[in-house]
């Protein structure tokens, strides 16, 4: 039985199992998907309860329940073949979360990119899927890039291509253009954005060329540095 006066789950299953009860994970897909990338590869402290952990550089991993929500919105762009990057990709769970879902190891078609400004932290990702997933490090479709994506050259975009999928894990003060850019059609970004004192999470889709935002709910996530 769970103890009622923690949070503290003592396995990964057991963590994913209460975002369920919760409702949270309310969906089949996610639920699987989470379920094969054990938080406790990506963390240390209390990898199995349901808040964000500090990593270093004032960054933290984000909490199950978010990275559950964020999934749950990307799952109609998270296909085998489609193309994703996770921006801020930090401990990497989210983006490794995204190789699984669209199956990078057999699909050649996928195409799964982190992007991390910090380059201590993108190193701690790639330690935390050699730990868990070593597989991934071997394949040209999947990679974690030392990055700003504030600095993204236009030749590095042409290179990089058009997304179907694409997570932000850090909040912008306004939407920056790159990812607009970047947003392949019929495509889905998900992004929180400063809005006064607080931040509020977007969906933003591409349909015939246009933009369409959708405004879901309140969060609290790390800054998107400009530089
Ligand atoms: N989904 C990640 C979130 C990490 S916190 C996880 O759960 O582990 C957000 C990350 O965004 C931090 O690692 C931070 O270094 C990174 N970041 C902040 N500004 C950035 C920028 N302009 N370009 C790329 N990454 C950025």
């Amino acid at each position: 039985t769970r103890n009622m006066y923690t949070l503290a789950g003592n396995s990964h299953k057991s963590l994913i199992d209460s975002l369920k009860e919760r409702g949270i994970i309310d969906d089949e897909d996610v639920y699987e998907t989470m379920l094969q990338v054990d938080r406790g590869k990506y963390i240390k402290e209390k990898p199995y309860v349901d808040t964000p952990v500090y990593i270093s550089h004032g960054v933290t991993i984000s909490s199950p329940h978010m990275h559950a929500l964020s999934l749950k919105r990307l799952m109609d762009v998270l296909k085998p073949g489609s193309r994703a990057i996770d921006v801020g990709s930090g401990s990497g769970y989210l983006t490794v979360c995204m190789a699984i879902r669209t199956k990078v190891l057999e699909n050649k078609d996928s195409f799964v990119i982190g992007l991390e400004r910090v380059k201590d932290v993108a190193n701690f990702s790639i330690e935390n899927i050699r730990r868990d997933k070593p597989e991934l490090l071997h394949l040209d479709n999947f990679k974690i890039i030392h990055k700003n994506i504030y600095q993204v050259s236009e030749e590095e975009k042409e290179q990089l291509g058009l997304f179907d999928a694409i997570h932000v894990g850090a909040s912008a003060s306004e939407l920056p253009q790159i990812l607009i850019d970047l947003l392949a059609e019929n495509g889905k970004l998900i992004i929180p954005l400063d809005e006064g004192y607080t931040q509020v999470l977007y969906e933003i889709t591409k349909t015939n060329g246009k933009i369409v935002k959708d405004r879901l709910f309140d969060v609290c996530f790390v800054t998107l540095k400009k530089n």
